[in-house]
């Protein structure tokens, strides 16, 4: 099983008490546009530089580009189709007033990169799913999922779900069936809220409306790479040392 299947039965048997509460009362809910975190990306972060990232809108096309190698943003060059920050499936799938940023970070160093997403969910809430499912839709397996502590000197550790990837495909040119590892980073911010935890998040939501009469949008944030199957663990370096210089820029001063 999955480390984090064993996550406290409060929260489940809270979720259980909240949804009854929620249907016996009917709620006037107040739905508030307070997110938890700034909706903009650096363009920098550290030694890391960032790239918009721009998806094709033509179904039949839907080829993605990184800021830098386009002269208009909102054209695509190879079909002439309308660019936006979503997938043509992203788009298709989530509610529209769900907003979704995108940025491609290239280390100056080591020239690896990092793909960074901030999702924020509309009026319907129902923006932020669980990672897990659309990630194995995408022909991806979860080979090991962990919580992660990224440290700061000036508050306590943030915990961030971090999954491994085997993503299975076949060479374009070959045909011969390639893996690439790669893994995947995510935590949920709401107001005053933190958690890597889907069903805490889901727990918190129902919490807050319940007994705050409030919905707040919630942010889902994650952070994507490239990993070696051989070097074990130490993708988890590079995922603490990039969200330690990102958090502090996209996490609202008031709320840290
Ligand atoms: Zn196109």
């Amino acid at each position: 099983m999955e480390k984090h299947d064993f996550q406290p039965y409060f929260v489940v048997i809270g979720l259980m008490a909240l949804t009854s509460l929620a249907l016996a009362m009917t709620v006037d809910v107040n739905l508030t546009d307070q997110a938890g975190i700034r909706v903009e990306l650096p363009d920098r972060v550290g030694g890391w530089i960032g790239a918009e990232v721009r998806y094709c809108q033509n179904p039949a096309c839907q080829r993605v580009f990184y800021a830098d190698q386009l002269t208009n943003m909102d054209r695509c060059p190879v079909c002439g189709g309308k660019l936006d920050s979503m997938s043509y499936t992203e788009k298709s799938l989530l509610p529209a007033d769900t907003i979704i940023l995108k940025k491609r970070y290239v280390s100056t160093n080591t020239m690896r990169s990092v793909v960074v997403s901030i999702v924020l969910s509309g009026k319907e809430r129902a923006s932020i799913h669980r990672p897990q499912i659309c990630l194995v839709g995408q022909g991806r397996e979860i080979v090991r999922s962990k919580v992660v502590r990224v440290p700061f000197a000036e508050r306590k550790p943030l915990k961030v779900m971090v999954l491994d990837l085997l993503q299975h495909g076949r060479d374009p040119t070959s045909g011969k069936p390639v893996t690439t590892a790669g893994y995947y980073a995510y935590w949920f911010v709401g107001k005053g809220r933190e958690t890597p935890y889907h069903l805490e998040r889901m727990f918190w939501m129902g919490y807050d409306r319940v007994f705050h009469n409030r919905a707040h949008r919630w942010a889902y944030i994650s952070v994507s790479g490239a990993r070696d199957e051989k070097q074990g663990e130490a993708h988890y370096a590079e995922i603490r040392g990039f969200i330690s210089k990102l958090y502090p820029r996209i996490v609202r001063p008031d709320e840290s």
